[in-house]
C-alpha cells in the first residue's frame, strides 16, 4: 500500500498489524517502503506515535519498537499505538545518518514535501498520515556512529499546557537526564512538526556507537511503556529512576563547537562534565601527532554531546554544552 492511501482510522479495533507503506519507486525495481507496526486497543484512548531510525545509524530504537509491538496485547491497551521502527530506510540500508540518495538528513526536512525528494516525501507522509492523527509522539534517537550523548529524554521547555505535557512525559520516560528546549525549536525536526501540529512530544538521545547497547534498548522500551501508563493507555505502575541532571539548551546539534580542520580528535573531557569557559575539551591532531588545533569550551556548561568517532573533517561538530536548570 502506498503511504498516501493509508488511514490509521481504517485499522480494525483490537488487533495487531504489521505492514509496509510505500514511498517511491526504487531505481532498480520495487519500492522504497517503511515498516509500520500497530496495536489497536480493545478500548478507546489516545493515539501514540513512536518512531525510530530517523537517522539510519541509530539502532537501539530500531530494536526496541518490535519488542514493544510483541509485548503489548490489544486487550490490555486503551487507544492506538502506531510505530515506525525505521523511518529513513535508505539511510538505514547504507548504515548512515542521512540518506545516500538525496543527501538529506530526515531530522532537518520535517514537515517534508509531497513532491520532494525521497527524504522529503518520507517526512511529508509521516506528518500527514500519522503525526497529525496522534495525541502524543515519541522519537527515539541515539548519538549514532559519530556522536555520544548521555541517555536522555528531550522535551519542549515551555510554561504552556503543551510544554507541561512534554515535560511530564519526559519525566515519566525515566531516563537519567532531562534536556529541555525552549521555544522557538530549530526548524525541520520531528519535534518541531509535532509542535506545529499541537501534538505533545518527547525524543531520546543515548551514547550511540556502531552497536546495540541492550541497556539503552531496555530503557527505551521501559520508557515508552511508562509514557503509555502516564497517558492512560496501559494499566500498571510506572518504573522510577533517579534523575541525575536536568538541563536546558537549544538542542540544535547543527550549532555546536566545531573543528576548523580535519584530523584526529583526542578528547580530554567526558560527557556530563561541568566545564568552565575557555577550558580545553580536546585536541585535533595530524597523523604524526602534531597538534593542529585545541577545542575549547566557549562558555561554561555541562557537556551534553561529544564527538565519538575520532576521525573528523573540517566543520564537524565536536562538543555541545547545556545549562543546568
Ligand atoms: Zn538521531
Amino acid at each position: 500500500m502506498h503511504f498516501r492511501d493509508f488511514d490509521p482510522d481504517s485499522l480494525p479495533r483490537s488487533e495487531k498489524a504489521r505492514m509496509w507503506l510505500d514511498i517511491a519507486p526504487r531505481a532498480q525495481d520495487g519500492a522504497w517502503r517503511l515498516p509500520f507496526l500497530s496495536v489497536t486497543g480493545a478500548a478507546y484512548g489516545p493515539t501514540l506515535l513512536v518512531m525510530a531510525g530517523v537517522h539510519g545509524d541509530e539502532y537501539e530504537g530500531i530494536v526496541a519498537i518490535p519488542r514493544l509491538y510483541e509485548g503489548i496485547q490489544p486487550a490490555d491497551l486503551r487507544g492506538r499505538l502506531l510505530m515506525l521502527p525505521v523511518c529513513n530506510v535508505p539511510a538505514y540500508e547504507s548504515a548512515r545518518r542521512s540518506s545516500p540518495i538525496d543527501g538529506l538528513n530526515l531530522a532537518r526536512v520535517f514537515p517534508g514535501q509531497r513532491d520532494g525528494s525521497i527524504t522529503e516525501q518520507i517526512a511529508h507522509w509521516i506528518c500527514q498520515k500519522l503525526l497529525r492523527q496522534a495525541d502524543f509522539m515519541i522519537d527515539l534517537h541515539t548519538g549514532g556512529i559519530a556522536y555520544e550523548l548521555p541517555l536522555l529524554a528531550g522535551y519542549v521547555h515551555d510554561e504552556s499546557a503543551y510544554g507541561q505535557a512534554s515535560l511530564a512525559a519526559a519525566r515519566a520516560f525515566g531516563a537519567p537526564v532531562l534536556w529541555g528546549h525552549p521555544l522557538p525549536l530549530p526548524p525541520g525536526r520531528s519535534l518541531t512538526a509535532a509542535y506545529d501540529h499541537g501534538v505533545p512530544c518527547i525524543y531520546t538521545e543515548a551514547p550511540g556507537g556502531s552497536g546495540i547497547d541492550p541497556r539503552v534498548a531496555d530503557c527505551f522500551l521501559t520508557g515508552v511503556l511508562n509514557v503509555m501508563k502516564r497517558l492512560g493507555m496501559l494499566n500498571g505502575e510506572q518504573t522510577r529512576q533517579a534523575l541525575s541532571h536536568h538541563l536546558l539548551g537549544h538542542g540544535d546539534l547543527d550549532s555546536v563547537i566545531e573543528t576548523p580542520v580535519a584530523g584526529l580528535f583526542q578528547r580530554e573531557a567526558s560527557l556530563l562534565d561541568e566545564v568552565e569557559a575557555g577550558q580545553r575539551l580536546g585536541l585535533i591532531q595530524d597523523e604524526s601527532g602534531g597538534v593542529l588545533v585545541e577545542i575549547v569550551a566557549e562558555q561554561a556548561g555541562v557537556l551534553i554531546m561529544l564527538r565519538g568517532l575520532p576521525r573528523v573533517e573540517a566543520g564537524d561538530g565536536i562538543a555541545h554544552l547545556a545549562q543546568q536548570v
